[in-house]
């Protein structure tokens, strides 16, 4: 069986004792396995982290972009083949695997203007004779533990900017798509990152663990599910270390009565069921305000949804591809049946869907629930499937507040040609990142990614300046260059005032 090896300084690593399974989603067989490293395995790669990083802080930053710049180039060269790893092991359509690594590219392209962002502060006579200057140096060695459904964006929105700052990092990827992770740090060390820089560990939770406790590696980025967030966010920060740990969604889009309903059926279309819905920015919950709005809308997005294509990833008329394992897609179908058992009103139901030649293959066919209330949990919990639920609203206030009570507050959209309306809606809705008539609004690289509430834990979100303060600290210089006499020997045991 093929294995998807660690990336690690130094080279090979010992046969691991442990190893996971590693799908393709399309045909339901086993493509690969993946060795689940120990502590063992970690402290040998941070080791070799420590070694690298002092010479790659000390590196100018123009240099380290040069670097970035390099990479960026490698993988635009063979875009088309990560695209299609990425997508055998994930099950995402090509197009859609471009984009997971497209978006990662344009953190890399922020992270190329590392020299501009990381200039200091400098307040010349801040006192007599005093100049106050600050700087960002990096941490030391940062960690990343990414999730299996952008298995190229989310590791380059960490170690993008973290390496960029000076730091070494250390990737432990999803254990279920490892292999685009693995060879975009062979590419980095292509485009001259030195060795130790950029390095990849796989495994699970003992991998993680191993991570928050070592004591040498002074932050670590999570992006995953909320439970394992919270936990990731809590031993982290017991353990001393800078923690932003993101986690799990459930997006709503709100529709008002003056809304472009073709143009929101498009839309939803693609944000609720691309990428088999096993997106944190999809919209899974739509929130028609009035009865009158429902109906239109139910009425359209019927036979939107009927003319989805499920297909297998290589498809390229195939709108969306299988889940990534039959762990998820049973997990998915359980959650449809709670919409059922709880009373939501089953419109599409896409179990037992199979795909003619891969009927073993990880599909789910798009599945409609209308009349879903708060009180239900298939509404409360993420499904993280192509699974679309109406709420209904009475008015707009009813609509604000859905949003704002829910337990995740990653993104939500309104669509509306009401400006006031739309104004109100952003000012006031509990939820980190609003979309108006967009929907799924995904910050650009340079602005930051994060979600509210139990969507995100710690206080830094990713990439843009955020992601910049995140992976370096502030070292703040007062100097005095007194040019002779002594100061005012008076005054030496009295705190120091600029007054
Ligand atoms: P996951 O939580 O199962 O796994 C995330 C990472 O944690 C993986 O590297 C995994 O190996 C590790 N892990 C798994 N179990 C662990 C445990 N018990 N202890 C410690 N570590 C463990 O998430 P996933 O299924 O890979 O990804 C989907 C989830 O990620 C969804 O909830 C989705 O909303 C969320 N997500 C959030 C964002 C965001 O920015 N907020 C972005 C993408 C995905």
């Amino acid at each position: 069986m093929r294995l998807i090896d660690h990336y690690l300084a130094g080279g090979k690593a010992p046969a691991a004792a442990r190893k996971s399974p590693v799908f393709d989603p399309n045909s339901g067989g086993i493509q690969a396995e993946v060795p689940l490293g120990d502590a063992a395995l970690l402290d040998g790669a941070v080791d070799a982290a420590l070694a690298a990083q002092p010479g790659w802080a000390a590196t100018n930053p123009q240099r380290r972009a040069r670097v970035m710049f390099k990479f960026k180039e490698l993988v635009e060269a063979e875009i088309d083949s990560l695209a299609a790893t990425l997508s055998r092991e994930h099950g995402k359509v090509i197009a859609d695997a471009r984009g997971d690594i497209q978006r990662g590219l344009e953190v890399i392209e922020f992270a190329c203007g590392i020299p501009h962002v990381l200039k200091g502060e400098f307040t010349q006579g801040a006192g007599p004779g005093i100049d106050v200057y600050s700087m960002r140096q990096p941490l030391g060695i940062g960690a990343g533990i990414t999730p299996f459904n952008f298995p190229a964006m989310i590791p380059m929105w960490m170690f993008g900017v973290a390496i960029a700052c000076g730091n070494a990092f250390i990737l432990k990827p999803s254990e279920r798509d490892p292999s685009v992770p693995v060879r975009l740090a062979e590419l980095m060390r292509e485009a001259g990152a030195p060795e130790g820089i950029l390095q990849v560990v796989h495994g699970d939770k003992e991998m993680v663990d191993a991570i928050l406790d070592h004591p040498a590696i002074a932050a670590v980025s999570f992006v995953g599910s909320s439970d394992i967030a919270h936990y990731v966010y809590k031993r982290g920060v017991a353990a001393g270390k800078r923690v932003q740990a993101m986690g799990g969604a459930k997006n709503h889009g709100i529709v008002m009565p003056d809304a472009d309903l073709d143009q929101v059926v498009a839309d939803l279309s693609g944000a609720a069921f691309g990428s088999a819905g096993e997106r944190c920015m999809a919209l899974p919950v739509v929130v028609p305000v009035g009865e009158d709005t429902a109906e239109r809308l139910r009425e359209k997005l019927l036979p939107a949804i009927a003319a989805l294509r499920v297909g297998v990833s290589t498809d390229a008329e195939a709108h969306y591809g299988p889940v990534v394992n039959a762990a998820h897609k049973q997990r998915v179908e359980d959650w449809i049946q709670t919409g059922v058992d709880e009373g939501a009103e089953l419109v599409v139901d896409g179990r037992g869907f199979k795909l003619q030649g891969h009927e073993e293959g990880f599909f789910i066919g798009p599945t409609l629930f209308d009349r879903v209330t708060t009180d239900m949990k298939a509404y409360q919990e993420e499904i993280f499937g192509p699974v679309l639920q109406i709420v209904r609203a009475k008015d707009f206030e009813e609509a604000v507040a859905l949003p704002s009570r829910h337990q995740y507050g990653n993104g939500v959209a309104i669509f509306t040609r009401n400006g006031h309306a739309a104004r109100e809606f952003a000012a006031r809705v509990n939820v980190g990142m609003v979309g108006i008539n967009v929907p799924i609004p995904v910050p650009v690289a340079y602005h930051s990614f994060g979600g509210w509430k139990r969507s995100a834990f710690g206080d830094t979100n990713q990439h843009g300046m955020e992601g910049v303060k995140f992976w370096t600290k502030v070292k703040t210089v007062t100097q005095r260059w007194p040019d002779g006499g002594v100061g005012d020997a008076a005054n030496a045991f009295v705190i120091p005032t600029m007054g």
